[in-house]
């Protein structure tokens, strides 16, 4: 297993469409909101065929845009996942809001710290997570910045539903 410190260095940054092939997988949990300590899901997107990236697992973060079909497919199921402007970030990304209070849980902490949600440090972090593949026929492109090295462990380990 890659050591997750340096898989995150393994970047791509935000400005460009990634082209993204089936299957792509919504992975997520509850977690307390950092404000109300509501019980709030959140959701991130695990994608294992990503164009020039040579096969390797990533979790899409800062998400701009996607695809109607997928948005449909997540909102379904957890609403309090939109479009929202994000001060921290300075821009609007797909964030995971809290049902009750509203606030955003911004992906810098879902994603970029030790021991958050979608930077399980072990593989029994990993298993808090479920994944749910999204239906997808075609390749899609979308917008977002790109996580590596941790994404593997969540494909290995969280529960598949
Ligand atoms: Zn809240």
């Amino acid at each position: 297993m890659a050591d997750a410190q340096a898989g995150r260095s393994a970047s791509k940054m935000n400005d460009d469409l990634m082209k993204i092939y089936p299957p792509l997988y919504m992975i997520g949990r509850k977690i307390p909101c950092w404000r109300c300590e509501t019980s709030m899901p959140v959701i991130a997107i695990l994608a294992p065929k990503i164009d020039d990236t040579e096969d390797q697992v990533g979790v899409l973060t800062g998400i701009e845009n996607l695809p109607e079909n997928i948005l449909r497919f997540i909102q379904s199921r957890v609403p309090t996942f939109k479009l929202k402007y994000s001060k921290m970030a300075g821009k609007k990304y797909f964030a995971n809001t809290c049902p009750k209070c509203g606030v955003i849980y911004g992906d810098f902490f879902l994603h970029g710290e030790p021991d958050s949600p979608f930077f399980p440090e072990n593989e029994d972090a990993a298993r808090l997570l479920y994944m749910k593949e999204i239906p997808l026929t075609e390749p899609v492109e979308v917008s977002a910045g790109l996580g590596f090295g941790l994404g593997e462990i969540i494909y290995s380990n969280a529960k598949r539903i």
